[in-house]
């Protein structure tokens, strides 16, 4: 099997800055980057869409080579734990992550009906604020991100004609 020309066609998948990124907090958390969460990775990349992962799994296999949808997810949470990609609840889904912030920070995706496309944004302060709430409540939370529905802006000005802001 001709590595080679798999790795050229991965490198060619990736941008540059995800990749780097990857691998500096691999080497930092003294992981390694398999072939497999690089499959996962670059998937991303090519995807301006959040992925389920039984599409992953479909984009990854091929008729001579079926991928285990246990493995996607083993990856999945790899990534998820490495801060390079976010899991969202309301989709089931998986987005990557292009902000170089905190783990711990809270986080807002803001996911359009229309066309599926998803914001991300910190929410700055609201960990702290978010923690007290759920330990007046006796709650230990798992995470901290907040998934709005709606319509993106893209989509509002497609669908006002006048182009009014109400
Ligand atoms: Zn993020
Ligand atoms: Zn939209």
């Amino acid at each position: 099997m001709a590595h080679g020309d798999q790795d050229l066609a991965l490198a060619e998948a990736f941008p540059d800055k995800l990749f780097t990124r990857a691998l500096a907090q691999c080497a930092a958390t003294g992981c390694s980057l398999t072939a497999l969460r690089r499959e996962v990775l670059a998937a991303f990349a090519a995807s301006t869409r959040p992925l389920k992962a039984y599409e992953i799994v479909d984009r990854l296999s091929t008729p001579s080579r079926r991928i285990s949808p246990i493995s996607v997810y083993r990856s999945l949470d790899f990534l998820i734990e490495l801060g390079i990609v976010h899991r969202l609840a309301t989709q089931n889904a998986f987005v990557l992550c292009d902000h170089d912030h905190a783990q711990d920070e809270t986080l807002v995706f803001m996911i359009c009906q229309c066309c599926g496309d998803v914001d991300e944004a910190v929410l700055p302060g609201m960990t702290r604020s978010l923690a007290a709430t759920a330990d007046a409540h006796g709650f230990r939370s798992r995470g901290h991100s907040i998934e709005l529905q709606g319509e993106c802006e893209d989509c509002r000005s497609a669908t006002s004609p006048t182009g009014r802001r109400g």
